[in-house]
C-alpha cells in the first residue's frame, strides 16, 4: 500500500492514500466481511501472533476494511508536517466504533487510579460525561479551567502535578468556542503533560493540531465530517508516539472491543474523498449563513468563528484554513422563539448530530442539553434561546430563504 507522504494535496492524498495493489484489481477497497483470517501453515499463524510476519488475525484486532481509512486519515492529519531532523511526520490512527469508543481508548490508556486529566467547559456532552462519570467511578479526577485563558493551565498544572493529560476540544460544542493549540501545547511540554485534541469540528481540512509539538493524539469523531454524509458512527484516535499507538493504545482498543465494522468503514472511506471539496462548500455557506444572522433583528448574538465579534475570532484566524461550517446563535424571545423557530424550517433538517450534507439544526435547550440543571449550562453558554446549526451544502439562497421564513 503506497503511502501519500510525497502528495501535496488533500484531495490527492484522500483519494491515493492505499489505492494501489487491491485484490483481484478492484477498483475500490472492498468490504471485507469476515471476522477471522486464516493461515497456511501453524508456523505461519503463530509469526503473524508474534508480529514477525504481516497479515490480519481476527478483527477485533484489525480487518483489511480498515487500513485504508487509517493510512488516509493519519496522512491528512499529518499532511505538509515535518520532524525537526526535516523527515515527515509519521503517525498510527486506530480506527473504532464510534467516537466514544475512540475517546474512551485515549483516556483509558493513559489515565490510571490517582491521575487527573485537565479540560475546559463546555465540552462535547459524551465527553463531558465520560470523565465526569466513567473516568470519576475509575479513580481519575476532572479538573476543568477555562482554557481560552492560558495562563490558568500552567496554574493547574502548578496546583496539580497528577495532570496527566490535558484534552481540548477546539472549536468546541455549542458555543463555538476555541482554544489556542500552540499555547496549551507549549505549557504542556513545560511540564511533561501529553495533550489531546478533538478536532471533529475543524477537521484535517481545517486545522491539523500535530503542526504544535507539544500535541500527542488527536482525536475524530469520525461520524460527522469526516464521513460526511451521515451514513456510519466511527471514532479515531490518532498519536505521534508510534511505539505507544502500537502497544498500549493497541492494547487497549483491542480489549476494550470498540472495533470499528467493515460496512462503516468503507463508508467513511468513500466519505474521506471528497472531504476538501465539501469543506469548502459548507464553509462558504456558513459564513454567509453567519453574515445574514449576524444582521437579522431577532438574533441578539452569533457564535461563529468568523465573525469579529465572536470570541474565537482571532485563535481561529491563526490555527483553521477558514473559521468552519458550525455556527450557534441566540434568539431574542428565548425558549419559546427557539422552540418555534425550529418548528417553522421547511428545508432544513430538524436533527442532533453534526457535518452531514444537508443543514442540520438542533436546540440545545430542549435537547441535547435537555437533562443538564439550567444554571449549569447557563454558566457553559447554553442558553434558552441558542440554536445550533451544522451548515450544509446546500444552495445558499434555499438556505437563507428557509431561516428568514422560519424567523417571521
Ligand atoms: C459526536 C462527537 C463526539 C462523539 O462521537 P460519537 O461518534 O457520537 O461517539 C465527540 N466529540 C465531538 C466534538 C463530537 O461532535
Amino acid at each position: 500500500m503506497s503511502t501519500s507522504s510525497t502528495l501535496k494535496g488533500v484531495s490527492s492524498i484522500a483519494l491515493h492514500t492505499a489505492s494501489q495493489s487491491l485484490p483481484e484489481h478492484a477498483h475500490l477497497n472492498p468490504i471485507f466481511a469476515t471476522s477471522t483470517f486464516t493461515f497456511d501453515t501453524a508456523d505461519e499463524g503463530m509469526q503473524r501472533f508474534a508480529g514477525e510476519a504481516p497479515g490480519y488475525i481476527y478483527s477485533r484486532w484489525g480487518n483489511p476494511s480498515f487500513t485504508p481509512v487509517e493510512l488516509t486519515i493519519a496522512a491528512l492529519e499529518a499532511q505538509g508536517i515535518l520532524n525537526d531532523n526535516g523527515t515527515p511526520l509519521e503517525l498510527k490512527a486506530l480506527l473504532h466504533a464510534s467516537g466514544q469508543a475512540a475517546m474512551s481508548t485515549l483516556f483509558l490508556s493513559n489515565l490510571q487510579s490517582g491521575d487527573a486529566v485537565l479540560s475546559h467547559y463546555s465540552l462535547y456532552g459524551g465527553t463531558h460525561e465520560i470523565l465526569h462519570k466513567v473516568l470519576h467511578d475509575a479513580g481519575v479526577t476532572t479538573i476543568i479551567v477555562d482554557m481560552q485563558q492560558p495562563a490558568l493551565v500552567a496554574a493547574a498544572l502548578e496546583q496539580h502535578p497528577n495532570i496527566k493529560l490535558i484534552h481540548i476540544e477546539t472549536p468546541a460544542n455549542p458555543t463555538i468556542q476555541c482554544i489556542d493549540i500552540a499555547a496549551v501545547a507549549a505549557i504542556a511540554q513545560q511540564y511533561g503533560v501529553k495533550v489531546s485534541v478533538d478536532n471533529t469540528f475543524a477537521t484535517p481540512y481545517l486545522q491539523q493540531p500535530f503542526k504544535y509539538k507539544g500535541v500527542d493524539f488527536v482525536f475524530h469523531s469520525t461520524t460527522k465530517f469526516l464521513n460526511g454524509h451521515g451514513t456510519a458512527m466511527g471514532g479515531i484516535l490518532i498519536g505521534k508516539d508510534l511505539d505507544f499507538m502500537a502497544t498500549k493504545a493497541t492494547k487497549w482498543h483491542r480489549l476494550l472491543g470498540g472495533n470499528s465494522n467493515p460496512f462503516d468503514a468503507f463508508l467513511l472511506h468513500q466519505g474521506l474523498k471528497t472531504l476538501e471539496l465539501r469543506m469548502e462548500r459548507h464553509c462558504s455557506n456558513a459564513e454567509q449563513v453567519a453574515a445574514f444572522l449576524a444582521q437579522h433583528p431577532q438574533v441578539v448574538q452569533v457564535n461563529y468563528n468568523g465573525l469579529p465579534s465572536h470570541s474565537g475570532y482571532a485563535i481561529s484566524q491563526q490555527q483553521m484554513k477558514h473559521p468552519g461550517a458550525m455556527l450557534s446563535f441566540e434568539l431574542a424571545g428565548g425558549l419559546p422563539q427557539g422552540k418555534q423557530f425550529i418548528d417553522k424550517l421547511r428545508m432544513l433538517t430538524k436533527a442532533v448530530s453534526l457535518g452531514t450534507l444537508d443543514t442540520l439544526v438542533s436546540h440545545p435547550a430542549s435537547m441535547t442539553h435537555y437533562g443538564v440543571p439550567r444554571e449549569e449550562r447557563l454558566k457553559y453558554g447554553i442558553t434558552d434561546g441558542l440554536i445550533r446549526m451544522s451548515v450544509g451544502i446546500e444552495n445558499i439562497e434555499d438556505i437563507i430563504a428557509d431561516i428568514a421564513q422560519a424567523l417571521k
